[in-house]
């Protein structure tokens, strides 16, 4: 289990400092490295877009 970005997102960076454990990298799409996501949730809740989800 981690969280996992979707096609939807808009590359706003708005999620990344919400990490705790810095797992969440830029580009087109942002992505999260599923090996060091402690699946927290943290970042759900402020992307606009709801592109987030569990996996
Ligand atoms: S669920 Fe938590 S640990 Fe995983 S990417 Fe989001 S903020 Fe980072
Ligand atoms: S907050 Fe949402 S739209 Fe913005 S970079 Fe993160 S996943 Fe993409």
């Amino acid at each position: 289990m981690s969280h996992k970005i979707t096609n939807k997102c808009t590359a706003c960076g708005t999620c990344v400092p919400e990490c705790p454990v810095e797992c969440i990298s830029e580009g087109d799409i942002y992505v999260i490295n599923a090996d060091a996501c402690i699946d927290c949730g943290a970042c759900v809740n402020v992307c606009p877009v709801e592109a987030i989800v569990a996996e």
